[in-house]
């Protein structure tokens, strides 16, 4: 039996004597009772008075209380005095407080013995599982242990898993095998926070891993000959990343020809005007021309050169606008939650980069919708953009972006916010290309946006939220013969 496990049956077996309230005091009979037995066994070989009574105070100390310790040292007396003639009184009262004195001393040392082991023992127990829990946390982190050459000591078992490499055959190999350009000795000594560190690594069965590397030099610990390194694998983050940039570059793209047509139609729609105005004037004059006889001719001619000149001006307009539209290219039966899921990197750049919260709570059961993904994905990065912007200064700004399906036909999406919201008299006027509010505002986002649901068959509509700012909504077209893959 160890000392821990000895340490640990004795302090079972006096917590469980502890519970019994009269066992401590059988105890002491029963070892007080042996010890005379012994001393009697021993009066052959000489006669002994106190002496034999002191293991059976030891054991009573060692598995009993005080109050116990007490009763046996006095039962040991009153049996001596009882059973042992002394000729004396004044010797067996001596004897008596000498043995009381020494057995009580030997018991609190006694005591105290036990009490220090019991620590110890706690101690070392608590260790052992504090031991325990750090090998456990220590195997589900990618930790990896270097040499100062930066080759492999020791691997937990996920980061094992994580390069793709068993312990077997990573230890002895250069970290840099997996981390091309990996160097210990310019790698900063203090653990890195805030913005991650990136590292490129690839793993033994061949993929690319993107991963944060944080390092810590086992110095303090007494051994300064190996570093210890832990791995965060930022994959997923940085796979989002790439998402999100690519859509935000492939949304603003969208977003010029989306403008550049809206532009052209309102110019269109402001020019048709005047230049009918402007060839119909020409006519007149020619009309007044000809009147004046063949003397007019030559101006007449030259007005038809003006005409020619204006109608194809009202052409090239024509023109340019039926090259802008939005190229409608059909719609699709989609999921709307996942549309939005896909510009959920761009919407979070939005928020974040204006300190503004964007809640999504978009209902993905009975979302199958018909609808163009690129353009519908655009509305919502204006309608948003337009509520983020609209929060400026605002305490607690919230933008709050709801779907849901409001009948067999519609699935109604909401945009709304706790801005400053929009004017009753301005509803319907905020919708006009070209009208803007904002200091360098192009005024075409709400009217894209206008456009665009329209081509769904949707109507774009603005109300006071009661969240205090503006809401948006419009609804798509249901469809609800879509089987989910
Ligand atoms: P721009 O954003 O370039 O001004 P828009 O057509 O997108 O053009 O918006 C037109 C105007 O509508 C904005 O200038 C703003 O005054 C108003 N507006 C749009 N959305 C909101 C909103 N969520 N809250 C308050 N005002 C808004």
């Amino acid at each position: 039996m160890s000392r821990e496990s000895a340490i640990a049956f004795i302090q079972t077996r006096t917590e469980g004597l502890s519970k019994l309230p009269l066992a401590g005091y059988v105890v002491a009979v029963v070892a007080v009772v042996a010890a005379m037995g012994v001393r009697a066994a021993l009066e052959g070989v000489g006669s002994f008075y106190y002496l034999p009574l002191l293991p059976a105070i030891m054991a009573t100390a060692l598995l009993a209380g005080r109050l116990e310790t007490a009763f046996a040292i006095l039962l040991s007396i009153a049996a001596n005095v009882a059973l042992v003639h002394r000729d004396s009184v004044v010797d067996t009262v001596a004897n008596a407080v000498l043995f009381a004195a020494v057995a009580w001393l030997i018991s609190e040392g006694f005591r105290s013995l036990r009490a220090y082991r019991t620590r110890a023992g706690e101690l070392s127990r608590r260790l052992a599982r504090r031991d325990h829990m750090l090998q456990t946390i220590l195997a589900s982190v990618p930790v990896v242990t270097l040499d100062r050459q930066g080759i492999v000591r020791s691997l937990t078992p996920s980061a094992s898993a994580m390069l793709a490499a068993p312990e077997a055959l990573a230890v002895g190999e250069p970290f840099d095998l997996f981390v091309e350009g990996f160097d210990l000795a310019t790698f900063p000594t203090t653990p890195q926070y805030g913005p991650l560190a990136h590292w490129v690594a690839r793993t033994g069965d061949g993929r690319t891993l993107h991963l944060n590397i944080q390092l810590g030099l086992n110095e303090d610990a007494g051994d300064p000959d190996h570093a210890i390194i832990s791995l965060t694998d930022l994959t997923d983050s940085h796979a989002a990343e790439s998402h999100a940039r690519e859509m935000h570059a492939q949304l603003n793209r969208v977003w010029r020809l989306n403008s550049l047509g809206e532009m052209a139609a309102t110019l269109s729609h402001e020019l048709n005007q005047p230049l009918s105005a402007s060839v119909t004037y020409l006519h007149a004059a020619q009309t007044d021309m000809r009147n004046a006889g063949p003397a007019a001719d030559n101006a007449s001619r030259t007005v038809d050169l003006a005409k020619t000149q204006l109608l194809r001006a009202g052409e090239i307009i024509r023109r340019m606008r039926e090259l802008l539209a939005h190229e409608s290219r059909g719609l699709d039966v989609e999921s709307t939650h996942s549309m939005i899921a896909d510009i959920q990197g761009v919407l979070g750049m939005i928020g974040r980069t204006a300190g503004v919260s964007i809640e999504l709570r978009i209902d993905d059961a009975d979302d199958a919708v018909w609808a163009e993904r690129i353009q519908f994905q655009q509305a919502m990065v204006n309608l948003v953009r337009n509520a983020v912007e609209a929060l400026d200064g605002e305490a607690n700004p919230l933008v709050v972006v709801t779907g849901r399906a409001i009948s067999p036909e519609a699935y109604e999406i909401r945009v709304e916010d706790n801005g400053v919201g929009i004017a009753t008299a301005d509803m319907e006027t905020i919708f006009r290309p070209l009208m803007s509010t904002k200091t360098g505002g192009m005024g075409l986002g709400l009217s894209v946006t206008r456009t665009i649901i329209d081509s769904h068959g949707g109507t774009l509509k603005v109300e006071a939220s009661p969240m205090g700012g503006a809401a948006f909504s419009f609804c798509l077209m249901r469809e609800r013969e879509l089987v989910e893959p």
